[in-house]
């Protein structure tokens, strides 16, 4: 059991871990590799574009032990992909690893647009190699990426020996990505060129890089036939396109909980409506559930109210329901022996019942909304957990406002083992639920937009003065509103709570979606339309942070779906617009700088 995740810094503990035993996969697979250029790895990360590539590393992790991983540099002027390394720890071979991390580094590419994927790979030609030992592992490497398709160049000088006589010199080795088009010659040759000028400039003298780049001559450039896998096979492997959408996952379980109440409103209808409305863009790919344990949930909820609800809802009868009625807050020591009377012990409103399918219906909103962390994890920028109930109103030990486990702060919590959260809840209601799981920490920043708490449930909490405690003071900010809003004034608050995310620079945030500011809605009293909510996507989506969007609240089933799409519709053209300029203009002022080749340049060459 692995996953693979992207690290996006050195700083945290848990990252600072995982490049150390990179480090060590490193040294002990890469012989020749000098300490000093190992130990530059963490470069990368304070300056992505220091090396003239923009560098990822993603890992393939197991409970705490790195078992591989890849570095890839994308060129995203000249459009091509670079893999600096794919290597998987020795102890822990197989269990495809390498294959998983070779798909993910080409979806990678392919996002970048990348024409092709490059990298070097050592000959399978005994008059290349004259260890047979390394010429059957150079066999065994070869074999693995034609599987993908991936095969070295043919009829050029690429595996000239930098030093005459040379033993073992690497070929270049071409993915088209599963684009189907052959590798024009002009395009080869640039590339060539940009490869061995800044990788290996310490190695490669500009004689040998011109005569190189000259003895690409054939157009199209010619690849080798397949050696190892029937050309038939290796069509099959197109690039998935998991990362060129946005991430969803539904609650498939969601409508098991529905309770039939006259004014219930949180009702299965409202996930339906927003799926309908999802499916007419070609922005999601669906991704099903994952099963994560309760120590997740117990990680922010009181275990015992876990156990209540789970005993409480195992004993009632399928369709019934028990609304809390009996609420002990003087006496918080001493829970009612009845199970339908403690209700009110962990709830804070009466109209939340407890019934058979609430339990199972929230377990499995809790795995929705992990699995969309795990996403943001791999390395995907944007996952949308679609889910009910609701989980933004749970306290640590309390219950209400239609909702049982936090999923919200559940995933916050996940996600903070990796970085710091900031997470941002624009739902009409006061987020009560994670400002009391997180008030005391500074790692997680809660902001929430809402009515204010004279005329919004839940009432009792909201307020703009409630900031934090002991470590955690300023990391909670509230922006409680007057009953009318319309889309101008909600941009005005919006930017400025934006503003405090940026100055806190989060690693991940967490949207908790709310569409109950819509006008109309039956909970929420302001005046929000679809136009509005595409701009508020976008205000977020211009944050450039990989972003999990949890849904909350929102009641109005007529617009509710419209509302839902346009949200994402800004969010995602504001998201991929701007990396696209952000790349464009780090290549630009890298291009300016008096010191275009640094000398760390082939920082991790291998050659
Ligand atoms: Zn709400």
């Amino acid at each position: 059991m692995f996953c693979i995740r992207r690290i996006f810094d050195d700083v945290h503990d848990r990252n600072q871990n995982a490049l150390e035993q990179v480090r060590t996969i490193l040294s002990t697979q890469f012989i020749g590799l000098s300490q000093a250029k190992i130990d530059r790895i963490p470069d990368i990360f304070r300056n992505p574009f220091k090396y003239d590539f923009q560098s990822i590393l993603y890992i393939a992790e197991g409970v705490s032990t790195v078992l591989g991983f890849a570095l890839l540099s994308n060129e995203p002027q000249m459009q091509f992909s670079y893999l600096d390394f794919l290597a998987t720890n020795k102890n822990t071979p197989g269990r495809g690893i390498g294959a998983a991390l070779y798909e993910r580094v080409r979806e990678e590419a392919s996002l970048m647009h990348a024409r092709g994927l490059f990298f070097e790979c050592l000959p399978d030609d005994p008059k290349l190699c004259r260890n047979p030992g390394m010429l059957k592992e150079n066999k065994a490497r070869l074999r693995f990426y034609e599987m993908f398709g991936a095969r070295p160049i043919d009829n050029t000088g690429y595996e000239t020996p930098v030093n005459p006589g040379g033993d073992n010199p690497p070929y270049l080795v071409f993915d088209n990505l599963g684009q189907q088009k052959p590798l024009n010659v002009d395009f080869a040759r640039k590339v060539v060129k940009a490869i061995l000028q800044r990788k290996y400039k310490s190695v490669c003298s500009p004689e040998y890089v011109q005569a190189v780049v000259k003895s690409f001559r054939d157009d199209p450039v010619r690849i080798r036939m397949p050696r190892y896998v029937k050309a038939s096979d290796q069509e099959l492997h197109p690039v998935l396109n998991r990362l060129t959408t946005i991430a969803l996952v539904v609650n498939d379980r969601h409508d098991i909980h529905h309770v039939k109440e006259r004014g219930y409103v949180e009702a299965p209808v409202r996930i339906r409506s927003i799926l309908e409305a999802l499916q007419r863009t070609r922005l999601f790919s669906a991704i099903p559930p994952m099963e994560f344990p309760d120590s997740h949930i117990v990680a922010v909820h009181d275990p015992a109210y876990v156990r209540y609800f789970k005993r409480v809802t195992e004993k009632m009868a399928v369709g019934s329901s028990v609304y809390p009625y009996v609420f002990p807050i003087r006496n918080q020591a001493r829970p009612p022996i009845e199970l339908a009377v403690r209700a009110g012990y962990y709830c804070i409103d009466t109209f939340t019942p407890l019934n058979r399918n609430a339990f199972l219906a929230a377990r499995r909103a809790v795995d929705c909304a992990l699995t969309g962390a795990t996403k943001i994890l791999e390395g995907i920028r944007l996952a949308y957990a679609l889910v009910r109930p609701p989980g933004h109103h749970t306290e640590i030990r309390s219950f209400g406002g239609f909702c049982y486990f936090n999923n919200s702060a559940i995933a916050a919590q996940y996600l903070s083992e990796y970085g710091n959260v900031a997470m941002l809840d624009i739902d009409y209601h006061h987020g009560n639920g994670q400002q009391t799981i997180f008030y005391a920490r500074s790692d997680v920043l809660t902001v929430s937009i809402h009515g204010r708490p004279a005329i919004a449930y839940p009432y009792f909490s909201g307020f703009a003065d409630e900031r934090g405690e002991g470590n955690g003071i300023g990391y909670n900010v509230n922006y409680p509103m007057p009953e009318k809003m319309d889309g101008i004034k909600y941009i005005r608050v919006l930017d400025r709570a934006l503003t405090r995310i940026r100055q806190f620079a989060p690693r991940f945030l967490i949207v908790c979606l709310g569409l109950d500011t819509a006008k109309g809605d039956p909970t929420g009293s302001w005046s929000l339309m679809a136009s509005d909510f595409k701009e508020i996507g976008g205000k977020i989506g211009r944050m450039h942070l990989p972003t999990l969007v949890v849904q909350e609240g929102g009641y109005k089933t007529r617009s509710i779906g419209s509302n839902a799409r346009a949200f994402f519709e800004g969010l995602w053209s504001a998201m991929v617009s701007d990396e696209k300029a952000v790349s464009k203009i780090r290549s630009v002022s890298n291009r300016k700088s008096n010191n275009p080749k640094s000398q760390n340049s082939e920082i991790l060459s291998e050659r």
